[in-house]
């Protein structure tokens, strides 16, 4: 099977045919992962942000059995359904009071793209086509399909590779007030003037409250927040939230906004919606702006097939409740006093450049690019599942991961962190 894998199958952001081969899961449970050899791992990236719970989870699993039972899905397009009409509810009741329109799509990256139609319409609709462009910030991350890529780090992004095809924005300076960090005024000096210079033609401002995540796991001030939603007022320019990877008590609020107490125009969620369990995504916004959208007869212009899908949202709502029953901050803020203790002793080393630590997520950057290829073995090795990416040595466990599981994911980085220094 990895043979044909190696030749046939595409894996994310990487060659055809690699030279190392795919770490092979058989099955999931809890926070661990099955190898082939029936050797378990703990997950500590929960599959990228999203298996909160862990896996393979009853109430999770009998709310899809359920829902299959039923029908695994139904066309959006003029027919709707329970399990969409539940799920709306909640994201509307747990999200800022504003937000009372949502519309559901199948990942984070067409959630992006939703919140971007969004607010062009919602200028161009009310006559104003000169708002075409959107204000991001470098080392900023939000999916990979072309909007969404537009409104990336253009450095890290992947703006080489597709410029002449890419929409061009314009781009702030990345939040350099860390999280604790005492407030400067010069830290929202560009954003401030970036937006004085070109709101005429800026439909809305995009950015992930609190952690820029796959861009460079970078944890900033909620002032910094605070400010872009003050000025984005000012000028009457949208402010569009991602909070794909920090939405659902990743960061020890229910959604990173509230670190800084500020209120989107639109809010994307995706990742951690179904606890990991399948693809759905939604993106929140306020009727002021469907108003505006909606504007001489206009409507939004998008409808995927898998729209609403029934099966994803009812794992959703199941997901939802269980999240909601159960003490997550405090979990969440267990796991940040936890990561905080153990992970300080990787300061020690020569090549840590900086550890971060909010809520359940975990950063070590080092200050040279990691080696994958020989890294992963060494963590599987340790027993944990981590896929580090450029210099960043980084874990989001699952909420229900134990005292033991993640002082088991702390002392992995640690070894093999210190054995890398060793070996270069
Ligand atoms: N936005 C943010 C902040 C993300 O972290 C991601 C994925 O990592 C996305 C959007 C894209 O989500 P998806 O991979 O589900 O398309």
């Amino acid at each position: 099977m990895l043979e044909y894998d190696r030749e046939h199958i595409l894996h994310p952001y990487a060659p055809s045919n690699p030279s190392i081969d795919m770490t092979f899961v058989r099955s999931a449970r809890g926070v661990y992962l099955e190898l082939e050899d029936g050797k378990k791992i703990i997950d500590g990236m929960s599959s990228w942000w999203s298996v909160i719970h862990g896996y393979n989870v009853e109430a999770l699993n009998n709310a899809a059995a359920e829902q299959l039972s039923k029908m695994s899905h139904v066309m959006f397009g003029g027919i709707t359904h329970e399990p969409a009409i539940k799920l709306a509810k909640t994201l509307i009741d747990i999200t800022d009071d504003a937000l009372e329109r949502v519309f559901f799509s199948d990942s984070g990256s067409v959630s992006v793209e939703v919140a971007l139609k969004m607010a062009f319409q919602y200028w161009s609709s009310q006559g104003n086509s000169q708002k075409s462009k959107i204000l991001a910030f470098y080392k900023g991350y939000h999916g990979d399909t072309f909007g969404a890529m537009s409104v990336c780090d253009p450095v890290t992004g992947m703006h080489s590779v597709f410029e002449k095809i890419l929409h061009k924005n314009i781009f702030a300076e990345a939040p350099g007030c860390a999280y604790d960090e005492a407030w400067d005024d010069r830290y929202i000096a560009d954003f401030a003037s970036k937006l004085e210079q070109h709101h005429r033609e800026i439909a809305a401002v995009i950015l992930e409250p609190i952690v820029q995540g796959a861009g460079g796991m970078r944890i900033y001030s909620p002032r910094f927040l605070k400010e872009v939603s003050a000025l984005c007022d000012a000028y009457d320019v949208l402010l569009i939230l991602d909070e794909v990877a920090t939405g659902f008590g990743r960061t020890g609020k229910l959604f990173a906004y509230e670190h800084a107490g500020v209120s989107p125009d639109i809010l994307c969620v995706g990742k951690a919606l179904t606890g990991g369990y399948m693809s759905l995504a939604a993106t929140l916004t306020t009727k002021k702006v469907m108003a505006g959208v909606e504007s001489n007869g206009n409507v939004l212009m998008h409808g995927p097939t898998f729209m609403a899908n029934p099966l994803a949202c009812s794992v959703a709502n199941a997901s939802l409740a269980l999240l909601l029953d159960s003490p997550w901050q405090q979990r969440v803020l267990a796991i940040e006093a936890q990561l905080k203790a153990e992970l300080a002793a990787c300061n020690d080393l020569d090549i840590v450049k900086e550890v971060r630590v909010l809520g359940a997520i975990g950063v070590v950057e080092l200050n040279r690019d990691v080696d994958l290829a020989w890294m992963t073995p060494k963590f599987i090795e340790n027993g944990v599942w981590i896929r580090p990416f450029l210099n960043l040595v980084y874990i989001m466990p699952p909420y229900v991961t134990s005292r033991e599981e993640l002082t088991q994911i702390t002392q992995a980085i640690h070894a093999v962190i210190k054995e890398f220094e060793a070996s270069r």
